[in-house]
């Protein structure tokens, strides 16, 4: 873990490419030196895997690092809790230089695009899937360009509005239903047309988002309020 970090902070920080001769001559960034992690109160650099070590962690991000040798029992006990719960291969460098780990199973960033059986079945609106530590969103030019306001963070709906904009979708007129599949794969959230529609049926304007009673919390997370207490419902009443 503590290795990607520290890829990270340099890869953050690259190397000023090399001026061709006779080009011109541009003003060169200066890089950040890396420093090492260290030990906050013995000052032992972290070597290898850092078995033991433990962040000290103030809102969610590394301010600190120690040793286990000079870890108190408190500390060492925490470092074991961190340790369980937090995705230390999920290491971000913030803006501010920064490190941020995501708890376990969690996402952090949300990536857009495309699947193929959305473009294989047009009546599918949306996918929706976790790759801890990335959301992954799938809409196609048959997306109902409103659904970008069913996920939680700014973040996320700004994303998911800006690829359903250059896939050329646009807003639809349908009300959403929630629909729980037990047979469906745990991790994995469909927005689909009416099912009717989608079999050659009769429309009854209706989308249905359709997921999994045994989703995993942290995609629920991504939606917003008002939609992730709908889908607990849902479950609820079955
Ligand atoms: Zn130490």
């Amino acid at each position: 873990m503590w290795d990607a970090i520290k890829r990270k902070r340099r890869s953050r920080h690259p190397e000023p490419e090399e001026v061709e001769e006779g080009g011109e001559v541009e003003e060169v960034e200066e890089v950040e030196e890396v420093t090492d992690l260290v030990c906050d109160r013995c000052k032992r650099p972290l070597q290898g895997e850092g078995d033991g070590w433990n962040v000290v962690l103030d809102k969610g991000y590394a301010m600190g690092y120690l040793c286990p040798d000079c870890q108190t029992g408190e500390e060492n006990a925490e470092a074991e809790v961190h340790e369980a719960t937090l995705d230390y291969s999920a290491g971000r460098v913030e803006e501010d230089g920064r490190v941020r780990w995501p708890a376990k199973g969690a996402w952090n960033s949300v990536s857009t695009g495309t699947h193929g059986a959305m473009r294989e079945n047009k009546a599918i609106h949306m996918l929706v899937s976790l790759e801890p530590p990335v959301l992954r969103v799938a809409v196609g030019p048959q997306s109902d360009a409103r659904l970008s306001g069913l996920f939680r963070t700014e973040t996320c709906k700004k994303a998911v509005h800006e690829a359903m904009s250059s896939k050329g979708a646009r807003p639809g007129t349908r009300d959403l239903a929630y629909l729980v599949d037990s047979g469906m794969d745990a991790t994995d959230v469909w927005v689909v047309e009416d099912h009717v529609r989608a079999v050659g049926g009769i429309d009854s304007h209706k989308l249905v988002v359709v997921y999994s009673p045994d989703i995993d919390p942290h995609l629920l997370d991504a939606f917003a309020p008002e939609y992730a207490d709908s889908m607990r419902e849902a479950i609820h009443a079955q």
